[in-house]
Parts: C-alpha cells; sequence; structure tokens
C-alpha cells in the first residue's frame, strides 16, 4: 500500500446545510493523517485553476460558481489534505460517485448529496481522483510551508497556476 495524500475540500452546500462535521465524521474512520486544513475563501481564479480540465463542460460557469460560495450565499470552502495508505482511492471509496443519485446510499454524497429543484448537482465534497490530479492540486490549494508532512510538487506547471490563482 502506497503511502499518498489527497486533496478534500468539504463544498459551500455541505457549509450551509451545516454538515462539516459529519462529512469529517465519515471520513475519521479511514485513520489517515490529516497534514493540512484551513478555510479558504475561493477565488475565481483559484476556482477555474481547480477545474481547469471541466473548462469546455457546459456546466463550467456554474461549477465556478457553486466552488466559490455563489449558489449557496457561503464565504468559504474547508480544504483539507489526508495522508496515509492508498489514501486517494480510499477517500474517493467514502466520497462516491459524482452523482448524488447515481451514489452508493452509503457513501457520503450518496447520504447527503442532492440535485436541487432547480437541476444544481450538490455533492458536498470534492476529492482528488488519482495521484497526479492529488499533487497538482495540493500544490494550487496549499503551500509546502502549510503541511505538516512534505508532498512531492507536482510539474512546474502547477507552481504557476498557483501564483496566478492566489
Ligand atoms: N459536475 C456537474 N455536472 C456534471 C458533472 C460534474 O455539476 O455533469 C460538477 C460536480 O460538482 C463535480 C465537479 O463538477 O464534483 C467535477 O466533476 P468530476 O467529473 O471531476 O467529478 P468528481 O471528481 O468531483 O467526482
Ligand atoms: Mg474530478
Amino acid at each position: 500500500m502506497a503511502e499518498q495524500a489527497t486533496l478534500v475540500i468539504i463544498k459551500p452546500d455541505a457549509i450551509k446545510r451545516g454538515m462539516m462535521g459529519e462529512v469529517l465524521s465519515r471520513l475519521e474512520p479511514l485513520h489517515l493523517e490529516i497534514i493540512g486544513a484551513k478555510a479558504v475563501r475561493v477565488s475565481q481564479a483559484l476556482a477555474e485553476a481547480h477545474y481547469q480540465d471541466l473548462r469546455q463542460k457546459p456546466f463550467f460557469r456554474e461549477l465556478i460558481d457553486y466552488l466559490q460560495g455563489k449558489l449557496h450565499g457561503t464565504s468559504f470552502v474547508l480544504a483539507l489534505v489526508f495522508w496515509g495508505p492508498d489514501a486517494i482511492e480510499r477517500v474517493r471509496q467514502v466520497a462516491g460517485a459524482t452523482h448524488p443519485e447515481q451514489a452508493d446510499p452509503v457513501s457520503i454524497r450518496g447520504a447527503l448529496g442532492r440535485m436541487t429543484s432547480a437541476g444544481v448537482m450538490e455533492n458536498v465534497l470534492h476529492a482528488s481522483a488519482d495521484p497526479q490530479e492529488a499533487l497538482r492540486e495540493i500544490a494550487l490549494w496549499f503551500t509546502p510551508q502549510e503541511l505538516l508532512r512534505p508532498v512531492p510538487t507536482s510539474r512546474s506547471g502547477s507552481i504557476r497556476i498557483r501564483s496566478k490563482a492566489r
């Protein structure tokens, strides 16, 4: 089992609906270390850099508004880095599938996520999908000084994105 770091973001719907603690409670049984945690007011540049691979999707603008809290009237998200054996896959497993109605009901998204009547997907949290994504995202959201363990920085590109986004 590889020791890995993975980025989790507790999204604005979870903040708005008072589910921060519930999300953490559901991640806690994984017994991973938290090596970084902070409240972040998400700039448009940070949101766009985070979801850069989805730029062409029809839901991109709404997704940026969602992460910034504009859909829920919230001013921050909670960003965390979890570290431990197979952290990326195990956190994704507990998080559940992207679409809350298709997610396993025992997963976080299956239990706590929803589609609103306006058709907005509220899926509670972000979790890095693979090692490359995890390294890019951690470098985007955290400086090395903010982490309790060294996490390898990804391609030099992420450094550029980070300084632009902040
Ligand atoms: N998303 C959406 N509509 C879609 C697909 C995705 O609004 O049809 C949003 C949703 O918030 C999701 C995020 O875009 O969490 C990123 O999409 P991705 O496919 O990377 O899903 P994830 O990795 O979050 O499971
Ligand atoms: Mg993704």
